[in-house]
């Protein structure tokens, strides 16, 4: 069998102490799994179920630790917002999975960014209309390397920030998730089979705000390092 044009590389992941790399399957995202950022977007925090929305694979930017990347503005938004997210990555497949069992098919974490023009996405959400131009867009999923379960366990707790030119924007912990990594996957995993490669943004905390060209962005979560962007 050919193809009849050469298909794109499998986008993927670095690998924290390695040279292999982690192949990118699907995207999953949280929406609002922090109370204080679910109140910051107009949205009474209660535990009603989680909610999803998806990226391309190929939405994914890999950011080496110490490098600072450049990262293109992208188009057609004036709004440009930054979410620092712990990035769980799967690696056993499943569906219908309990809570209990849920970090049996985690392979690692990592930190992320769920990169949105919130823009789109407010008036898609005013709507009722989907949020993939304001969500799935070309670049939006910067990441850092994953750092594997077997060397570093199941963080569930520790700190996630995020710093605009050296001034912090976000402070959370992982231990005020809403939905915890294991009941978001035992959520996720009654719509969709999870299968080794897929990646779950978790949600992010409060903060969140606009960037603009020439701003250095730096996230970090404890135990997971540090990624930084520069907006050009
Ligand atoms: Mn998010």
């Amino acid at each position: 069998m050919s193809h009849v044009f050469t298909p794109d590389p499998i986008p993927s992941v670095a690998i924290a102490g390695s040279d292999d790399r982690f192949p990118v399957r699907r995207i999953y995202c949280v929406g609002r799994n922090y109370a204080a950022h679910a109140r910051e977007m107009g949205s009474d925090p209660t535990r009603e179920p989680p909610f999803f929305f998806c990226k391309p694979a190929d939405a994914v930017v890999p950011v080496a630790p110490g490098q600072t990347a450049d990262h293109p503005y992208p188009a057609a938004t004036a709004n440009y917002h930054h979410e620092v997210e712990l990035v769980v990555a799967i690696g056993k497949s499943g569906s219908e999975i309990e809570a209990a069992n849920a970090n049996e098919h985690i392979w690692g974490y990592a930190i992320g960014l769920d990169m949105t023009r919130r823009d789109l996405q407010t008036a898609l959400k005013d709507k009722g209309r989907p949020w993939e131009l304001g969500k799935s867009f070309d670049r939006s999923a910067p990441i850092g390397p994953l750092h594997p379960a077997s060397a570093i366990g199941h963080p569930s707790s520790g700190r996630i920030w995020l710093t605009v030119n050296g001034v912090l924007k976000q402070q959370g912990d992982l231990a005020d998730l809403i939905w915890s990594v294991p009941e978001t996957i035992a959520h996720l995993s009654r719509y969709f089979e999870l299968r080794p490669g897929d990646l779950i943004f978790t949600g992010t905390p409060e903060g969140v705000g606009p960037m603009v060209h020439g701003d250095l962005v730096s996230g970090g979560i404890d135990g997971l390092g540090e990624l930084s962007l520069r907006i050009v």
